[in-house]
């Protein structure tokens, strides 16, 4: 069903200071949408003011055909899970999980909370309290609690970040799952470009408090429709054509040793499997990652390069 979240030229504002302007999103019923963008460019307060934390400036909030806007939190029937796990300490793991429920008067409270405390893969750690679970956990347990309440949209403000690398990619699996199981609508928020690709079925991404580009990972990731757009799922060389636009590649896409253009190396940094270079050239800043195999290059050794034209992604602007 689409039009199932429908943000309708929303505008949002702290006093004088307006952070999201005449913004316009549809999402799916089922859909994961992430909201991508660099800090500041109004992700969290898109999301506080679906979650009916932040009063509308202008616009309208739909939810499920609804029009929420002046409804509060608490009727709007969307769940919330933040950096922090915010649960609570003097309470069990299975207290935690019943919290919301219990407000409620649910009947079966006991198969409810099992049954989310199962889908996160915790039923064995009911009966301890939070302070006894690693970070991993706690926000597995925040989890359990939101998606118990069946919520219609899940709110999820950079759930993972408090995670080490390893658990957040074994987080993000286990995301990905339990919407697939629990059809649950989710708004994902987050500021890092793999995350949003690995997980969402459509990326939104925001630039100073409007839309840049909607679209699927793949076509994020090889069809940017902006210079910004660009740099932000890693075309780091980005040349203008003289008419607005230009073209962009991807470090691995530059040839070093040959081609028709040269360059003096102003950066190189060893990175693993890769050695990383920053080139001057006349034609601009070049940015190229080539095997270790290869011979290094030295600062300041003058390289000639290629920019290869079908590994090239043509902008409309490179702003
Ligand atoms: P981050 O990734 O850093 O969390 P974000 O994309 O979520 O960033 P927002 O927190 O939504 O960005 O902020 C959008 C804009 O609103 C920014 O210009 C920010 O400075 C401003 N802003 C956010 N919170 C407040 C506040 N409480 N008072 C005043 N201005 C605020």
């Amino acid at each position: 069903m689409s039009d199932f979240v429908l943000l309708e030229n929303l505008t949002l504002a702290y006093g004088k200071t307006i952070a999201v302007e005449g913004l316009n999103l549809s999402i799916n019923k089922g859909e994961l949408i992430t909201l991508l963008g660099p800090s500041g460019c109004g992700k969290t307060t898109t999301m506080r003011a679906i979650a009916g934390l932040m009063p509308l400036r202008g616009g309208k909030v739909w939810i499920d055909g609804n029009d929420v806007s002046r409804r509060p939190p608490s009727k709007r029937q969307v769940g919330l899970v933040f950096q922090s796990y915010a649960l609570f300490p003097h309470l069990s793991v299975f207290e935690n999980v019943a919290f919301g429920l219990r407000l409620r008067s649910e009947s079966n409270l006991k198969q409810k909370v099992m049954a989310g405390l199962e889908m996160v893969g915790l039923s064995e750690f009911a009966d301890r309290h939070p302070t006894d679970l690693s970070g991993g956990q706690q926000q597995r347990v925040a989890l359990a609690r939101s998606v118990v309440m069946k919520p219609k949209v899940l709110l999820l403000d950079e759930p993972l970040s408090n995670l080490d690398a390893r658990l957040r990619l074994e987080m993000r699996t286990e995301l990905q799952r339990l919407q697939k199981d629990t059809g649950i609508t989710m708004v994902f928020v987050t500021h890092d470009q793999s995350e949003a690709l690995a997980l969402a079925d459509r990326i939104v991404l925001m630039r100073d408090g409007a839309i840049e580009q909607i679209g699927t990972p793949e076509q994020i990731y090889s069809a940017p429709v902006s210079g910004f757009a660009a740099d932000f799922v890693g075309f780091e060389t980005i040349l203008p054509d003289g008419k607005g636009g230009g073209n962009a590649w991807r470090p691995s896409a530059v040839v070093l040793g040959k081609g028709p253009y040269s360059g003096t190396v102003r950066g190189a940094s060893f990175a693993g499997e890769r050695r990383e270079y920053v080139l001057d050239s006349k034609i601009g800043v070049v940015k190229a990652d080539v095997s270790v195999a290869q011979p290094a290059f030295e600062i300041g050794q003058s390289v000639d390069f290629d920019l290869p034209s079908d590994a090239a992604v043509h902008l409309a602007r490179v702003g």
